[in-house]
């Protein structure tokens, strides 16, 4: 059979929403930077001086001398009983009233974004997201086939005036949207959060409208100057007594290695046992040895030194980044300045595209991610996004200097189109 054929055979045979599915931009580009002279600030890394390799090495191995009928064994959906109880006191430090039963593990975050469409969306359901937002969650969603509507941002995270604005205009063609999708703090790919009255006015507004919000917060802990803000479930279940309206979703991936793909969601009852019958149909549940390790490690405190040495070690990098904008970013640029997380936004000047000055980016081995794939329908092609949590301080220096060549190459080029496109004057006029 001919290569074509054999396409035809298969690509002829995808579902509908499976049409619908995309390679993620940051995947694909990550391939290209690996490259050891590639300065990234592409993807969403973990330094890797971070990872608590020793750790888990001994935990490993106090595992398997120990527990190994047990952490080789296949093991409950809902995940392994001492990290659920584990991860239920690490929740009531963040405010929520949690208890091991309520945790669910999944496969990283990821995975409970995709269980979440599964359950939810139906074809042409209208779901709410931040514009832009998680290109993972866009990925996931997308072959469920919503109809994403897309809500404006500002530097203090979400506009509530805008949500409101698109809770009515759909209530007036008798419309409801399935649920709101957030990332609360240090949001990717902007690096916004909420902003504390906007928290507590959104879960008014969940209250009034019976909204549905997912909350995704990966990064919460991540942070480098304020003080943690509550958490929309906490404020959810203060209210209520109980989760109602708010689906929580965090992760290990950034606090301790992404590798072990050990993350977390809680959910109102009524959706907990439907998110477990989802994750029984994906994978039965997460691998039991990973989730052993990650118990074992963190039993003895290891969380909350992690996270300090992040905080210490991003905070740097953060500061290297800003200071090397400043210092080297030609007029008309502009960026956010996160108080956590890993990510930091900026917007070009309107005459420059993001992905021509990825190619001039990359021809200077310095590479991010346009924009453009994180707003959900169309858009942003004057931004990027910046990673500060992979490279050390020098490495981001050297980069963000490259990069700021490649735009000024970029305005000059924009520059000299612009001037043969003028019109010219004819003499003897
Ligand atoms: N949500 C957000 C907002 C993220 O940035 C990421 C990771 N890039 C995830 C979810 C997925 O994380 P994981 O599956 O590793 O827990």
């Amino acid at each position: 059979m001919t290569q074509a054929g054999l396409d035809d055979l298969w690509a002829g045979r995808l579902a509908s929403g499976a049409r619908q599915m995309t390679s993620s931009a940051i995947r694909d580009l990550l391939k290209v930077t690996e490259q050891p002279e590639m300065i990234s600030f592409a993807g969403g890394l973990p330094a890797p001086e971070c990872f608590p390799a020793e750790e888990l090495a001994l935990a490993a191995e106090r595992v398997l001398a120990t527990q190994a009928a047990r952490a080789l064994q296949y093991g409950p959906t809902e995940g392994y009983p001492p990290l659920r109880a584990l991860v239920a006191a690490l929740m009531r430090e963040r405010g929520l009233p949690a208890t091991p039963d309520q945790v669910l593990i999944t496969n990283g975050s990821q995975q409970a974004l995709d269980m979440i469409g599964k359950l939810l969306i139906d074809p042409g359901d209208p779901v709410l997201v931040e514009d832009p937002t998680y290109v993972g969650a866009l990925q996931a969603w997308r072959p469920y086939r919503p109809r994403f509507v897309a809500l404006p941002l500002d530097e203090a995270g979400l506009r509530i005036d805008a949500l409101e604005r698109a809770l009515e205009d759909l209530g007036r063609v008798g419309q409801r949207p399935k649920f709101l999708y957030l990332v609360s703090c240090f949001q990717n790919p902007t690096g916004v959060t909420l902003a504390a009255d906007r928290r507590a006015a959104l879960i008014a507004l969940a209250a009034r409208h019976a909204l549905p919000v997912i909350e995704d917060d990966p990064y919460g802990e991540l942070r480098y100057s304020e003080a943690a803000l509550p958490a929309l479930a906490a404020l959810d279940a203060a209210r209520w007594g109980a989760l109602r309206h708010v689906v929580y979703l965090s992760t290990f991936s950034k606090v301790l290695a992404p590798g072990l793909r050990v993350g977390w969601v809680l959910a109102p009852t009524p959706l907990q046992q439907q998110l477990v019958q989802a994750k029984q149909g994906l994978d039965l549940h997460s691998g039991s040895l990973a989730q052993a390790i990650a118990y074992e490690a963190c039993r003895d405190g290891l969380l909350a030194r992690q996270i300090a040495r992040i905080r210490r070690v991003y905070c740097a990098r953060r500061d290297a980044m800003l200071r090397a904008l400043e210092r080297t970013m030609p007029p008309g640029v502009d960026w956010t300045e996160p108080d956590g997380g890993m990510f930091l936004w900026v917007r070009l000047p309107p005459a420059l595209d993001a992905g021509e000055l990825l190619q001039r980016a990359l021809e200077r081995n310095v590479a991010f991610v346009p924009g453009a794939a994180f707003y959900a329908n169309g858009g942003g092609a004057q931004t990027l996004r910046l990673n500060f949590s992979h490279a050390t301080p020098a490495r981001i220096e050297e980069g963000i200097a490259r990069l700021a060549e490649a735009i000024a190459d970029l305005q000059a080029v924009a520059a000299s189109v612009n001037r043969a496109a003028r019109p010219r004057r004819r003499r003897g006029r």
